[in-house]
């Protein structure tokens, strides 16, 4: 099941729309941001009932 999110990008601040498919569980992806074109880490975990549990908008390296 793919899921819209709004994250904020941490290099500028910039609020971008990306999509995660929770059906894979856990993860972890580099979209670029579609604003200023650095590399955000996103990261999100799935809860037992297949929703979406928490998510987060990162630097590389952090
Ligand atoms: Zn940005």
């Amino acid at each position: 099941m793919l899921e819209s999110l709004t994250l904020g990008c941490p290099h500028c601040g910039e609020a971008f729309e990306t999509a995660v498919d929770l059906s894979s569980g856990d993860q972890s992806y580099i979209e670029d941001c579609p604003v200023c074109c650095r590399p955000i880490v996103i990261a999100f975990g799935v809860d037992a009932s297949g929703a979406l549990d928490w998510v987060r908008a990162g630097r590389e390296g952090d």
